[in-house]
């Protein structure tokens, strides 16, 4: 296990205090790390710049990039069972999540990004100016700040990290402070697939060392993912610096069951959706439009199916339920609920810490709310736990403006068994991704990002290739 922060390729203790990270599953302490202090974060920022520029880097052609990423793919993937444990340790997450999603996502972008990076055209544009040629490059960006949350730390981040390295600029990476273990690993294992000293920097620490590295004056890009709260006060102080964002922030995804859907059928899928990783998902579906006739009926069944989900530590391969990453997140679920309850919602199962032999870890019962109304804060905000809410509706033409009343715009769920209903309400919902009959699926291909307070920018596909460099417009005179 990797504790120390990576600075201008060597492993650095920092100078001054430390903070802890904590297994879920347990509340023990798994390690002490650096905070680090705003001279870390400029030693970090100064091995990005002088990385960016130096020969090893600037000079390495695209196809040996490629082999470097396609390298770190390959080392990850034999480390794929160690790493694996490593997440599921310190984020909670079961392993059928770690090992069987996030740690082989991970390899499939590094793979991905590594066959963008001997692609990345521009254009021969027909201007109409007599005797000039023109044409465009990309070229990268120079220093990249990325910052990422607890809820999937090492999959998060190689979406950042992939498109960034693969366009050739230089890191500093900031881990949320609840999860920071496989991004060091992750660090490591950069340094053996042979990425020069620099190009890639991992400083550990809470919101003062991410404040430090987006205020830095040689930090040209910040690809931000985490709350909107926070995203609003990045967005407001890189605007400022008139440095690139991107922001990939918070979520409360309805899901829409027309008429004609089969509950039973849908009931496995929806579950899916709303309790991957404890809802800890910023798509997770949480807000579950059902006809008035079949409300109920649904909202039993789910509760009937999320009750009976099998809660217990991520290391255990039979857990289907993993704890809540931190102490804090618990205590923010608890008062959501406490909020439904007194709004006057149902509460079907659920609603409470477990107790017993899980009492010491952050475990919350799976928990669903039926009879909920549109204006109740449970319904409206993100609360980022294992809770569900069934909001019953009487005529379809209210469920477009319904699903869109919400400051949120990152991910939709569709069920219908007739195409046209289905799509038409693809169209009419203002989702960055949408997904109609079933669970949410990601794939390095398909680009990932939010409308409205859900964030600006998209990560992914070829998205992630303009996100991360820029287009430089050349002139020259056949005179
Ligand atoms: P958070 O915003 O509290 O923290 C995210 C990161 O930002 C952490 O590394 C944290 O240390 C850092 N940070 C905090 N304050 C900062 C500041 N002022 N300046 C710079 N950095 C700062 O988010 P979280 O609680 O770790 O993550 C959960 C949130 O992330 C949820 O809202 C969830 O919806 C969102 N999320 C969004 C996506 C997406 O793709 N849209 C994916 C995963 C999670």
């Amino acid at each position: 296990m990797r504790t120390d922060m990576f600075i201008g390729g060597k492993w650095t203790g920092g100078g001054g205090t430390t903070f802890s990270t904590r297994n879920p599953a347990t509340g023990e302490v798994i390690a002490d790390l650096p905070e680090a202090s705003k001279s870390d974060v400029d030693s970090a920022v100064a091995a990005a710049r002088e990385a960016f520029g130096s020969p090893e880097w600037a000079g390495m052609l695209p196809a040996q990039r490629a082999r470097v990423l396609f390298k770190a793919a390959d080392l990850l993937e034999e480390r794929a069972a160690e790493f694996a444990r490593l997440e599921t340790t310190d984020q909670g997450q079961p392993l059928s999540i770690s090992a069987g999603f996030s740690v082989p996502n991970a390899v499939e972008h590094l793979r991905y990004y590594a066959g963008w990076a001997t692609k990345i055209t521009g254009v021969t544009t027909p201007l109409s100016v007599p005797d000039v040629d023109h044409r465009t490059r990309r070229e990268p960006l120079g220093v990249c700040g990325l910052i990422t949350p607890w809820n999937f730390p090492l999959m998060i981040l190689v979406w950042k990290l992939a498109p960034a390295l693969a366009t050739g600029n230089t890191v500093v990476i900031k881990p949320a402070e609840q999860t920071p273990l496989t991004t060091l690993l992750l660090a490591e294992v950069l340094e053996q697939a042979g990425i020069p000293p620099g190009v890639v920097n991992v400083v550990t620490g809470g919101p003062e060392a991410g404040k430090a590295l987006v205020s830095h004056p040689d930090v040209v890009k910040i690809s931000f993912t985490g709350s909107t709260a926070v995203g609003r006060e990045i967005g407001a102080e890189a605007g400022r610096a008139l440095k690139k964002v991107s922001l990939e922030l918070g979520g409360k995804a309805p899901s829409i069951i027309a008429a004609d859907a089969d509950v039973d059928a849908v009931i496995e899928g929806n579950l899916m959706s709303g309790l991957l990783n404890s809802g800890q998902v910023c798509a997770a579906a949480t807000r579950f439009y059902v006809d008035r006739s079949r409300a109920d009926e649904f909202a039993e069944k789910m509760a009937g199916a999320a009750g009976s989900m099998k809660l217990g530590p991520g290391l255990d391969e039979s857990t289907q339920l993993g704890p809540v990453a931190s102490l804090e997140q618990l205590e923010q679920i608890q008062r959501y609920v406490d909020i439904g309850k007194a709004e006057g919602a149902q509460l079907l199962t659920g609603g409470s810490r477990a107790d017993g032999h899980l009492a010491d870890g952050y475990f919350f019962r799976p928990t669903v709310f039926g009879g909920v109304g549109q204006d109740m804060r449970i319904a409206r905000e993100e609360i980022f736990g294992p809770v569900l809410t069934v909001l019953p509706y009487d005529d379809p033409e209210e469920l477009a403006p319904r699903a869109n009343d919400t400051e949120y715009g990152l991910a939709a769920y569709v069920w219908s068994r007739d195409i046209g209903t289905a799509n038409r309400l693809a169209h009419q919902v203002k989702a960055g991704t949408v997904w109609i009959n079933m669970p949410p699926l990601l794939d390095a291909g398909a680009p990932w990002g939010g409308m409205k307070s859900s964030g600006s920018g998209r990560e992914m596909g070829w998205d992630a290739i303009e996100a991360f460099t820029e287009v430089k417009s050349i002139w020259t005179s056949l005179a």
